[in-house]
């Protein structure tokens, strides 16, 4: 509920500086258990940023997250621990997210250790049992990141975060990085282990392409904001955001006559993340922006069941 994260600037050697980057801008909604939330947005609109903070790889600077009746916002470390292997993360590059100096059995057995849970002769046999969960063998268990292809690598990881039995995990972006041939191979097995193990996702990507097929409710966002929220057809059938109709027009379709009516073509770049903008945050790039978008911030509404939007030519 009303997340934010500022991130200080600094403007030079001297003194302190009160600028902040914005990276998320009050920003609530809720994630049901066992579902996957899409989160979409360019890079730099503070997707990530989001989806880290909620699991509290950062700082609160306010707001509240509350996770199974308990505020993770407001704990310190320790207090913060049984929750942790609760919680994990995939991120986008497989190459620079694995140690290269250590074999997938000690990547995988590395967060068991922080978690203490399984030891011994059984860790073998449960480590060697998530590989195959996640399309690899019992011989790659003494390999080397290097050894294997980005997918694979992709595997190791999304093994090293069921490693320690987590329900939630932050995809971040986990197939931008990958060959579009072993894409879809990566989200099926991604759906596979959700339904196997009962995990959620909130799976974060740029774009809306990706995310349609995983989700089963989709937030766009900008600039730290989300702007709509709808069940994933919803939002691609009625889109109500002249920025999710703009992200809609710029994926490719069959046929181009049947967008056209929609289509809202993005003029401009995204303003500067320190920009203060009063009002709107797309008006600087919205065909539709009135002055009324100039200074007043619209805010989420629901204009149908579980659809909300952030845009003042829905409250009229
Ligand atoms: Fe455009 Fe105004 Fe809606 Fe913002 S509030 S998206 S500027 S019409
Ligand atoms: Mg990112």
């Amino acid at each position: 509920q009303h997340i934010k994260k500022y991130f200080p600037v600094k403007r030079n050697l001297f003194g302190r500086s009160s600028q902040h980057v914005k990276a998320v801008d009050d920003v609530s909604f809720k994630l049901y258990r066992g579902e996957t939330l899409g989160l979409v947005g360019e890079s730099g609109c503070g997707k990530s940023t989001l989806g880290r903070t909620i699991i509290r790889l950062y700082d609160v600077t306010s707001g509240s997250i509350m996770y199974d009746g308990h505020d993770l916002a407001k704990m310190g470390e320790a207090q913060l621990k049984p929750f942790r292997k609760r919680m994990q993360t995939i991120f986008q590059d497989p190459y620079s997210s694995l140690n290269p100096g250590m074999t997938v059995y000690e990547l995988i057995s590395e967060p068991m250790n922080i978690h203490g849970n399984i030891d011994g002769k059984q860790r073998r046999a449960f480590i060697t049992d998530l590989l195959e969960k996640v399309g690899l063998k019992a011989e790659h268990l003494d390999r080397y990141p290097h050894e294997f292809s980005g997918g694979q690598r992709q595997r190791v990881s999304i093994a090293r975060s069921l490693a320690v039995k987590p329900e939630f995990i932050v995809c971040d972006e986990p197939i931008s990085a990958l060959d579009v041939s072993v894409q879809a191979q990566v989200v099926n097995m991604l759906e596979d282990l959700q339904q196997e193990l009962g995990l959620t996702y909130l799976f974060i990507a740029h774009d809306l392409s990706m995310v349609r097929h995983i989700s089963n409710r989709i937030g766009v966002m900008y600039l730290g904001q989300i702007v709509e929220l709808a069940e994933s057809n919803e939002l691609y059938e009625n889109p109500a955001h002249p920025y999710t109709k703009a992200l809609l027009s710029s994926i490719p379709v069959a046929d181009p006559r049947a967008r056209e009516q929609n289509r809202v073509v993005l003029t401009g770049e995204l303003p500067s993340p320190l920009a203060a903008i009063s009002g709107c945050k797309f008006q600087t790039r919205c065909p539709y922006a009135t002055a009324r978008c100039r200074e007043e911030e619209p805010k989420p509404i629901e204009i149908g069941t579980g659809h909300q939007v952030a845009c003042h030519l829905y409250d009229e």
